[in-house]
C-alpha cells in the first residue's frame, strides 16, 4: 500500500516531514509521495529521514494553476531524477509572488481599519503564509467571527480584501513539469466537475494536448463510483493513474493517511510500479 499525495507543514499540512514519515511507517505504507503546494522543502527535509526509516519517498509537488480563470491543481512527480535547478528557481519566483501578494493584502485590510501586520501573518504561516493564516488572524483579533466569515467577507476571490497573486496557467505548469523531467498528473478531478462547467471528458482532451500524462483516480474526496468513471477516462486518453489521500493532518482531520475513495480503499503498490 502506498500514498502519493500528502502535505507537510512546509505548506498547509500540520505534520512535520519527520512525523509524516513516522506515521507512514506506522501504518505500513511502502511508499510515500510528498506533494506540498508550490514548494519542495518538506520533501527535501524528509529525504534523510525516510532513508533512515527504510521508507520509499517519491518526490512530488502540487502546483496551483489557472485554467479559464479558475483554479486547477496539478501534481508533478519526479520519478527518475530530481527536478532541474531551473524548475526550483521558477518555484522560488512563485514563492516571492505569494509573499508580495500577502504584503499587499495586509495593506488592503489595514485600509479597512484592521490592525494587522505582515509579521503576524507570516508567524502563523511559517514558510508559506496564505489566506488560511489571514483568516485565523482575523478571527483571533475579532475582525471575523469564524474562518468561513473571514473568507466570505474579505478573503475569497470575490471578496473585498482579496488581492490576486501570480499563478501560472495550467498549460505553462504542465510544460514546466515536463521540461524538468517530471510527470504531470491532474489532481482530484472531482473538483473540476464542481468548479468548471464543462465536461471532464472535453477538458481532458484539451489537457492531453497540453501534455498532461496522468490522472489522479485515487483520492479521498472521490466516491468509488467517481473513481471508476475517472479510470475509464484515463484509459480513453491513455493517461497513467496516480493516487493518494491528500492527507493534511489536523488541517483536514477527516482525511486518513493511506486511504482514498472516502476511506473505502487503499492505494495499491502497483500504481507506483506502473508509473515508473
Ligand atoms: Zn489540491
Ligand atoms: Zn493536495
Amino acid at each position: 500500500m502506498i500514498d502519493l499525495h500528502t502535505h507537510t507543514d512546509e505548506s498547509d499540512g500540520s505534520y512535520s516531514p519527520a512525523r509524516l514519515v513516522a506515521e507512514a511507517k506506522a501504518i505500513g505504507l511502502e511508499a510515500l509521495g510528498i506533494c506540498d503546494h508550490d514548494n519542495m522543502a518538506g520533501y527535501d527535509l524528509a529525504v534523510p529521514i525516510a532513508r533512515e526509516a527504510g521508507l520509499e519517498l517519491v518526490c512530488g509537488i502540487e502546483l496551483s494553476t489557472k485554467y479559464r480563470g479558475k483554479s486547477v491543481h496539478l501534481l508533478g512527480y519526479f520519478l527518475h531524477q530530481p527536478p532541474a535547478p531551473e524548475f526550483r528557481s521558477w518555484l522560488g519566483q512563485m514563492q516571492d509572488s505569494r509573499r508580495d501578494r500577502n504584503r499587499r493584502m495586509v495593506e488592503r485590510l489595514r485600509g479597512f481599519g484592521m490592525e494587522i501586520t505582515i509579521a503576524e501573518v507570516e508567524a502563523r504561516g511559517r514558510r508559506q503564509a496564505g489566506r488560511p493564516h489571514f483568516a485565523a488572524l482575523l478571527v483571533e483579533k475579532g475582525y471575523a467571527a469564524t474562518v468561513q466569515q473571514a473568507f466570505d467577507e474579505y478573503l475569497d476571490e470575490a471578496a473585498r480584501g482579496y488581492v490576486q497573486r501570480l499563478e501560472p496557467t495550467l498549460e505553462e505548469a504542465i510544460g514546466r513539469i515536463l521540461k524538468a523531467g517530471g510527470l504531470p498528473s491532474l489532481a482530484h478531478p472531482v473538483r473540476l466537475l464542481n468548479s468548471h462547467r464543462a465536461s471532464l471528458d472535453a477538458m481532458l482532451r484539451e489537457f492531453c494536448d497540453m501534455g498532461l500524462k496522468a490522472l489522479e483516480v485515487y483520492h479521498y474526496d472521490h466516491s468509488p463510483a467517481q473513481a471508476d468513471e475517472f479510470r475509464v477516462l484515463a484509459d480513453r486518453y491513455g493517461l497513467a493513474v496516480t493516487g493518494g489521500s491528500d492527507f493534511h493532518g489536523d488541517t483536514k482531520p477527516s482525511v486518513r493517511l493511506g486511504w482514498s475513495q472516502q476511506g473505502t480503499q487503499r492505494i495499491p503498490r502497483e500504481v507506483l510500479d506502473r508509473l515508473r
